[in-house]
């Protein structure tokens, strides 16, 4: 509208001095001298109003307009509005920045926005505490400020399933836990938060597990020894105690693998991963649990086939993963009813190699799944304990692979049989050929 209005008097004004001008020249006898004349005023006008915009603007719109006079005053009323506008939306956007960032530093995580470049575009107080950075730190790459190698490697990996835990940079405590979450195009948003108190829980609660266990393991000694006793005297393993006396022992025995497995468990969490390079000849192991579950499956008369690769053997540590496999074999013998078909198979993978125990049991229903590696979670308690399970099997299986940078696979479908892979990186592998030693087991097939 006042657009339409400038044009309308700018090209009004110069028809009236062009109009004004030839009636001038007209009058005096120059008509195209006093045209020309009345066009140069008219252009000096337009520059003068031109200069008086450019300090106006110079001035940030502060200077009111002195010398606003027609089309000067229409746009200077039309440009202020617009600036109050402006003013007013600056003003709204500064209150929503403010209440943000008051909110952004009331959360105790520390928070760190990074943009695709990994460099810092804002960060709250929680960041400032934990992380030790400053206002002055923004636009710079983390990198350069955080010198932690696990953590600026978390970063760059960008992985999100696993928060990271380390130590507060330069000091050792307290201990963070630092999460990643991506948004915009390209950006991250960096999540520490101080997880000392929970740390130092955990810690306590494992060892308060594992000295339980360890309290534990003299007196079920005893035990088992007073009923074996008793059960081997002729007076009392026929008399009314019979019975009592066998299903104590059948007790004791179950809390003793229970106690065998907590403190396995234990080890396995709280013990710094020590001797996880000792050469593994696999399919000699693999041989031998074999020929344990057959003697565990007994009766039932399972078909039992192992399929293994002799060239193929591991970097790790023998006993875990002994009793990881053992764990994951021995449930398939468990869990699958008599005459069933267990498929023990260890061959290279497309990352690695994989250990993978198939069966045609019962299987798992699915909703189960994600749960079946915590301790003590059974699909069917009452199954799990008449088969002799602790509830704490494939927890192992998990720490143990997780110790060797592995990680385990469950597929099963119920009614249709389960299969268990255990996964390794191709840096765990070893070739025997490049082993001094003794020579690799002959080949093993089922
Ligand atoms: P448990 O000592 O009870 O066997 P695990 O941790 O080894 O404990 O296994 C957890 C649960 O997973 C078991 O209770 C069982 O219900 C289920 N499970 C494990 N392996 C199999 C299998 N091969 N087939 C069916 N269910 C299985």
């Amino acid at each position: 509208m006042t657009v339409h209005r400038l044009w309308l008097g700018t090209s009004g004004g110069l028809v009236l001095v062009s109009a004004v001008s030839l009636a001038i020249g007209w009058i005096v006898g120059q008509p195209a001298m006093c045209l020309v004349a009345g066009l140069f005023l008219f252009a000096f006008a337009q520059v003068r109003l031109l200069a008086w915009i450019e300090r106006w603007v110079e001035s940030g719109f502060q200077r009111e307009p002195d010398s606003a006079f027609g089309l000067g005053s229409i746009l200077a009323a039309r440009v202020r509005r617009a600036f109050r506008k402006f003013r007013s939306r600056e003003h709204q956007l500064e209150l929503l920045v403010g209440r943000f960032r008051e909110a952004a530093d009331a959360v105790p995580e520390g928070l760190v926005a990074l943009d695709e470049h990994g460099r810092i575009l804002w960060c709250n107080a929680g960041a400032e505490q934990l992380l030790e950075l400053q206002a002055s730190d923004i636009g710079q790459p983390l990198g350069n400020i955080v010198r932690d190698p696990d953590l600026l490697a978390y970063v760059r990996a960008g992985d999100l399933s696993n928060p990271l835990v380390v130590s507060q940079p330069g000091h050792g405590q307290p201990l963070l836990s630092i999460r990643i979450v991506p948004y915009g195009a390209g950006q991250q948003l960096l999540i520490a938060e101080d997880v000392t108190r929970l740390q130092r829980l955990e810690h306590t609660r494992r060892q308060f597990v594992s000295n339980v266990s360890h309290e534990l393991r003299t007196p079920l000694t005893v035990l088992t020894g007073y009923l074996e006793t008793m059960s081997e005297s002729s007076a009392m393993a026929r008399g009314r105690w019979a019975k009592p006396i066998r299903q104590m022992i059948a007790q004791t025995s179950r809390m003793q693998e229970i106690v065998k497995d907590l403190l396995l468990l234990s080890r396995l969490e709280t013990d710094a991963p020590a001797d996880l390079d000792q050469v593994v000849a696999v399919p000699g192991m693999l041989a031998a649990i074999r020929e344990d579950a057959n003697a565990l499956s007994g009766e039932k008369q399972h078909h039992i086939e192992l399929d293994s690769d002799n060239q193929l053997w591991l970097s790790g540590s023998e006993s875990e993963l002994r009793s990881a496999f053992s764990n994951i074999v021995f449930n398939a013998v468990r869990y699958t009813p008599a005459g069933g078909r267990i498929r023990l198979q260890w061959a290279a993978s497309e990352h690695g190699a994989q250990f993978s125990v198939e069966d045609d049991g019962a299987g798992i229903p699915r909703s189960h799944l994600d749960r079946l590696t915590e301790r003590f979670y059974r699909v069917d308690s009452g199954r799990s304990r008449q088969a002799g399970g602790t509830g704490l099997g494939l927890a192992i299986v998990k720490h143990v692979l997780i110790r060797h940078g592995g990680r385990l696979e469950i597929r099963s479908e119920q009614g249709r049989g389960s299969t268990f892979v255990c996964h390794f990186s191709a840096d765990r592998i070893v070739h025997p050929a490049r082993v001094r030693g003794p020579a690799p087991p002959a080949a093993t097939t089922g």
